[in-house]
């Protein structure tokens, strides 16, 4: 894409940092444990967690800095924000 848009969360907005990401957002070649949520954040999983379940539940935190690369993905506050009004954004 030329152009980019400003939609604040947009899955598009990640990934634009740098190749790792990007390549981990596209997911192409495996399952990848950095994702956007419903809500438009960016998700990393950190952990398994052991739910009533067969299968373990993943633990995820959001992402505010890109692992990789060092850049500021998304805005602690805003997420802050999304988590406390969800309705809001
Ligand atoms: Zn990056």
């Amino acid at each position: 894409m030329a152009t980019e848009t400003r939609n604040d969360g947009g899955a598009e907005n990640f990934g634009s940092c740098c190749e790792e990401l990007k390549q981990i957002m596209a997911g192409e070649d495996f399952e990848p444990l950095i994702t956007v949520g419903g809500d438009g954040i960016l998700y990393m999983s950190v952990g398994l967690i052991d739910i009533e379940e067969d299968e373990p539940g993943m633990v995820d935190h959001p992402v505010f800095f890109c692992p990789f690369c060092g850049t500021k993905v998304q805005d602690p506050d805003k997420v802050r924000d999304m988590f406390e009004k969800p309705d809001a954004a």
